[in-house]
């Protein structure tokens, strides 16, 4: 493993290591390291930065934007930071429309400036968020099983009606 990674010039696994076309990231530190970008199918490229100090990197590529994000907006640096920690879309889009696109995006070609591809970055991002919602489906289809038989079949599970039942063995719960 150790070897095969040093054939593809990863050395350093605190280095940031990513695909340097659609922005996908290695995993280094959590678990196996992914060395193939899936989205675009060519190697993941270690770069002569720290996590930490790409995420500093990132950080000053938005310098100054916090502020221009308050004024248009009109909120307080308080009502910021809380609309920043609940990750309020807002607060993305109105980034986005000052720094005229995704500022991970533009930060990304930026850094790699032959390489970057925001077509392939776009359609990443697009996949995560259907990954997402695939689980968030997963995860909601779960709660709406009969506790008894598991059953998907039940009826009066909404918010606003008193108890819920099953249409299949029909067990009935609050
Ligand atoms: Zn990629
Ligand atoms: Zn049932």
């Amino acid at each position: 493993m150790q070897k095969y990674l040093q054939e593809n010039g990863i050395d350093d696994l605190k280095k940031k290591i990513l695909c340097t076309k659609c922005g996908q990231e290695g995993n280094g530190l959590m678990g196996a390291v992914k060395i193939k970008c899936e989205c675009c199918n060519i190697p993941m490229v270690q770069t002569r930065y720290g996590i930490r100090e790409f995420a500093i990197l990132y950080n000053e590529s938005l310098e100054g934007v916090p502020e221009k994000v308050m004024d248009s907006m009109g909120i307080s640096e308080r009502e910021y930071q809380d609309m920043v920690c609940r990750r309020d879309p807002r607060i993305q889009d109105e980034v986005a429309r000052i720094k005229g696109g995704n500022p991970y995006a533009l930060f990304l070609k930026e850094q790699f400036p032959g390489n970057f591809n925001l077509t392939a970055f776009e359609s990443r991002n697009a996949q995560i968020k259907q990954e997402k919602e695939q689980k968030q489906r997963e995860i909601e289809s779960q709660k709406l099983r009969c506790p008894r038989c598991g059953s998907t079949n039940i009826r009066g599970h909404r918010p606003w009606s008193a108890h819920s039942a099953c249409n299949h063995c029909g067990y009935t719960w609050w």
